[in-house]
Protein backbone atom coordinates (compact mmCIF):
# COMPACT_ATOMS: atom_id res chain seq x y z
CA UNK A 1 0.00 0.00 0.00
CA UNK A 2 1.49 3.30 -1.03
CA UNK A 3 1.85 6.31 1.70
CA UNK A 4 -0.55 8.68 0.87
CA UNK A 5 0.29 11.69 -1.48
CA UNK A 6 0.41 14.45 0.11
CA UNK A 7 -1.78 17.43 -0.67
CA UNK A 8 -0.70 20.09 -2.63
CA UNK A 9 -0.22 23.50 -0.41
CA UNK A 10 -1.21 26.58 -1.18
CA UNK A 11 1.97 29.47 -2.22
CA UNK A 12 1.34 32.36 -0.17
CA UNK A 13 2.87 35.93 -1.88
CA UNK A 14 3.56 39.12 -0.48
CA UNK A 15 -0.17 40.16 -1.54
CA UNK A 16 -1.74 36.73 0.17
CA UNK A 17 0.35 36.44 3.07
CA UNK A 18 -1.82 38.67 5.29
CA UNK A 19 -4.55 36.06 4.56
CA UNK A 20 -2.95 33.23 5.13
CA UNK A 21 -1.11 34.66 8.10
CA UNK A 22 -4.42 35.14 10.15
CA UNK A 23 -5.68 31.64 9.17
CA UNK A 24 -3.10 30.45 11.59
CA UNK A 25 -4.50 32.35 14.51
CA UNK A 26 -8.34 31.02 13.58
CA UNK A 27 -9.21 34.52 11.82
CA UNK A 28 -10.55 35.24 8.75
CA UNK A 29 -9.63 38.06 6.90
CA UNK A 30 -10.69 39.91 3.75
CA UNK A 31 -8.89 42.46 1.89
CA UNK A 32 -11.16 45.90 1.90
CA UNK A 33 -10.95 48.85 -0.11
CA UNK A 34 -10.13 52.25 2.15
CA UNK A 35 -11.69 54.09 -0.75
CA UNK A 36 -14.85 52.70 -1.61
CA UNK A 37 -15.21 50.15 2.15
CA UNK A 38 -15.94 47.51 -0.44
CA UNK A 39 -14.13 44.02 0.40
CA UNK A 40 -12.50 42.42 -2.53
CA UNK A 41 -11.82 38.72 -2.51
CA UNK A 42 -9.29 37.09 -4.07
CA UNK A 43 -7.02 39.60 -2.84
CA UNK A 44 -6.50 42.11 -5.59
CA UNK A 45 -3.42 44.63 -5.96
CA UNK A 46 -5.91 47.23 -6.90
CA UNK A 47 -9.44 47.64 -6.01
CA UNK A 48 -11.90 46.20 -8.95
CA UNK A 49 -14.70 48.58 -8.25
CA UNK A 50 -12.90 51.62 -7.97
CA UNK A 51 -9.00 50.81 -9.01
CA UNK A 52 -8.00 52.23 -5.08
CA UNK A 53 -4.56 50.80 -4.48
CA UNK A 54 -5.12 51.18 -0.76
CA UNK A 55 -6.41 47.76 0.54
CA UNK A 56 -6.13 46.79 3.74
CA UNK A 57 -7.71 43.15 5.54
CA UNK A 58 -9.80 43.10 7.85
CA UNK A 59 -11.68 40.61 9.78
CA UNK A 60 -14.89 39.37 9.08
CA UNK A 61 -17.77 37.05 10.56
CA UNK A 62 -16.93 33.92 8.10
CA UNK A 63 -20.88 33.44 7.79
CA UNK A 64 -22.28 32.81 4.53
CA UNK A 65 -24.16 30.92 2.72
CA UNK A 66 -23.58 28.04 0.29
CA UNK A 67 -24.12 30.19 -3.81
CA UNK A 68 -23.19 26.85 -5.57
CA UNK A 69 -21.12 23.69 -4.76
CA UNK A 70 -20.04 20.55 -6.19
CA UNK A 71 -19.59 17.22 -4.97
CA UNK A 72 -15.96 15.69 -6.19
CA UNK A 73 -16.36 11.36 -5.87
CA UNK A 74 -12.91 10.86 -7.98
CA UNK A 75 -10.22 13.53 -7.22
CA UNK A 76 -8.17 13.84 -10.09
CA UNK A 77 -5.42 15.74 -7.96
CA UNK A 78 -2.63 13.91 -5.82
CA UNK A 79 -3.80 14.14 -1.97
CA UNK A 80 -7.59 13.90 -1.84
CA UNK A 81 -8.24 10.54 -2.28
CA UNK A 82 -9.02 9.84 1.22
CA UNK A 83 -11.30 12.68 1.31
CA UNK A 84 -13.65 11.50 -1.68
CA UNK A 85 -16.48 12.01 -1.81
CA UNK A 86 -15.92 15.82 -0.76
CA UNK A 87 -17.81 19.09 -1.64
CA UNK A 88 -16.07 22.50 -2.33
CA UNK A 89 -18.44 25.71 -2.45
CA UNK A 90 -18.85 28.79 -3.25
CA UNK A 91 -19.75 31.01 -0.02
CA UNK A 92 -21.52 34.51 -0.17
CA UNK A 93 -19.83 36.15 3.08
CA UNK A 94 -22.50 38.06 4.99
CA UNK A 95 -20.73 41.35 4.78
CA UNK A 96 -21.75 41.99 1.23
CA UNK A 97 -23.52 41.08 -1.54
CA UNK A 98 -21.36 39.60 -4.15
CA UNK A 99 -18.31 38.92 -1.73
CA UNK A 100 -17.89 35.08 -2.45
CA UNK A 101 -15.25 32.85 -0.64
CA UNK A 102 -14.07 29.47 -1.54
CA UNK A 103 -13.45 26.41 0.49
CA UNK A 104 -14.85 22.76 1.24
CA UNK A 105 -17.70 22.02 3.66
CA UNK A 106 -16.76 19.62 6.53
CA UNK A 107 -19.11 18.24 9.06
CA UNK A 108 -21.74 17.50 7.04
CA UNK A 109 -22.63 14.34 4.89
CA UNK A 110 -22.47 15.69 1.17
CA UNK A 111 -26.31 14.76 0.67
CA UNK A 112 -27.41 16.93 3.48
CA UNK A 113 -25.68 20.10 2.14
CA UNK A 114 -28.05 22.64 0.35
CA UNK A 115 -28.12 25.54 -1.86
CA UNK A 116 -28.70 28.45 0.62
CA UNK A 117 -27.36 26.60 3.64
CA UNK A 118 -25.92 29.46 6.20
CA UNK A 119 -22.34 28.34 7.22
CA UNK A 120 -19.36 30.05 9.02
CA UNK A 121 -15.91 29.12 8.36
CA UNK A 122 -13.99 26.84 9.89
CA UNK A 123 -10.06 25.94 10.12
CA UNK A 124 -8.45 22.12 8.96
CA UNK A 125 -4.60 22.00 9.52
CA UNK A 126 -3.57 21.17 6.05
CA UNK A 127 -0.54 18.92 7.42
CA UNK A 128 3.01 20.39 6.29
CA UNK A 129 1.17 23.97 6.07
CA UNK A 130 -1.38 24.99 8.87
CA UNK A 131 -5.15 25.85 9.13
CA UNK A 132 -6.88 26.44 5.63
CA UNK A 133 -10.74 27.81 6.19
CA UNK A 134 -13.21 25.79 5.02
CA UNK A 135 -16.94 26.20 5.99
CA UNK A 136 -19.62 24.19 8.17
CA UNK A 137 -23.19 24.32 8.25
CA UNK A 138 -24.02 26.85 10.88
CA UNK A 139 -26.42 24.98 13.88
CA UNK A 140 -30.01 26.78 14.18
CA UNK A 141 -28.86 27.52 17.49
CA UNK A 142 -26.53 29.93 15.94
CA UNK A 143 -28.01 31.56 13.25
CA UNK A 144 -30.12 34.00 15.33
CA UNK A 145 -27.01 34.73 17.64
CA UNK A 146 -24.53 37.28 17.38
CA UNK A 147 -21.42 35.16 18.31
CA UNK A 148 -18.70 35.02 16.67
CA UNK A 149 -17.80 31.75 14.65
CA UNK A 150 -16.15 29.39 16.55
CA UNK A 151 -13.44 27.07 14.47
CA UNK A 152 -14.48 23.25 14.66
CA UNK A 153 -14.62 21.16 12.10
CA UNK A 154 -17.32 18.68 13.29
CA UNK A 155 -21.05 19.35 13.63
CA UNK A 156 -23.94 17.53 13.02
CA UNK A 157 -25.75 18.81 9.45
CA UNK A 158 -29.23 19.67 9.63
CA UNK A 159 -31.52 17.28 8.01
CA UNK A 160 -32.14 18.19 4.71
CA UNK A 161 -34.88 20.50 4.23
CA UNK A 162 -37.94 20.81 1.74
CA UNK A 163 -36.88 23.81 -0.96
CA UNK A 164 -39.81 26.05 0.69
CA UNK A 165 -37.64 25.47 3.97
CA UNK A 166 -34.84 28.09 3.56
CA UNK A 167 -34.24 29.48 0.22
CA UNK A 168 -31.22 31.27 -0.63
CA UNK A 169 -32.97 35.02 -0.53
CA UNK A 170 -33.58 35.03 3.08
CA UNK A 171 -30.72 34.06 4.67
CA UNK A 172 -28.37 36.44 2.63
CA UNK A 173 -30.81 39.25 3.77
CA UNK A 174 -30.55 37.97 7.38
CA UNK A 175 -27.35 37.89 7.10
CA UNK A 176 -27.22 41.53 5.37
CA UNK A 177 -29.12 43.56 7.85
CA UNK A 178 -26.87 42.26 10.79
CA UNK A 179 -23.44 44.19 9.46
CA UNK A 180 -25.13 47.96 9.35
CA UNK A 181 -21.61 49.70 9.35
CA UNK A 182 -21.90 50.28 5.42
CA UNK A 183 -24.87 52.09 3.48
CA UNK A 184 -27.53 49.89 2.04
CA UNK A 185 -27.52 49.44 -1.46
CA UNK A 186 -30.57 48.92 -3.46
CA UNK A 187 -28.48 46.94 -5.76
CA UNK A 188 -25.49 44.65 -5.68
CA UNK A 189 -22.09 45.91 -6.52
CA UNK A 190 -20.84 44.87 -9.65
CA UNK A 191 -19.47 41.69 -9.73
CA UNK A 192 -15.74 41.78 -10.95
CA UNK A 193 -14.95 39.78 -14.38
CA UNK A 194 -12.68 37.88 -12.67
CA UNK A 195 -14.68 36.32 -10.09
CA UNK A 196 -17.78 35.93 -12.73
CA UNK A 197 -15.17 33.56 -14.63
CA UNK A 198 -13.94 31.71 -11.55
CA UNK A 199 -17.16 30.79 -10.37
CA UNK A 200 -18.24 29.73 -13.35
CA UNK A 201 -15.03 27.42 -13.81
CA UNK A 202 -15.71 26.28 -10.23
CA UNK A 203 -19.03 25.18 -10.96
CA UNK A 204 -18.82 23.43 -14.02
CA UNK A 205 -15.34 21.57 -13.14
CA UNK A 206 -13.75 22.28 -9.83
CA UNK A 207 -10.98 18.88 -9.24
CA UNK A 208 -10.25 19.90 -5.61
CA UNK A 209 -10.76 23.20 -3.58
CA UNK A 210 -9.05 26.08 -5.04
CA UNK A 211 -7.28 28.80 -2.81
CA UNK A 212 -5.98 32.72 -3.18
CA UNK A 213 -2.81 31.95 -5.10
ZN1 LIG B 1 -12.53 50.51 -3.98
Amino acid sequence: MNAPQERPHPAPTPLTEPYWSACRTGRLVIQRCAGCRRYVHFPEPACPFCRGTALGFEPVSGRGHVLTYTVIHRPFVPGFADLAPYAVAWVELVEQPGLRAFGGIRGCPTDGITIGMPVAATFTDLPGFGPIPDFRPLGPEERDGRSPATPRATRSCPARAAPDDHGPVEPRRAGVRDVGERPRESTPPPQPEHIRRRATSAAESTPAPRRPP
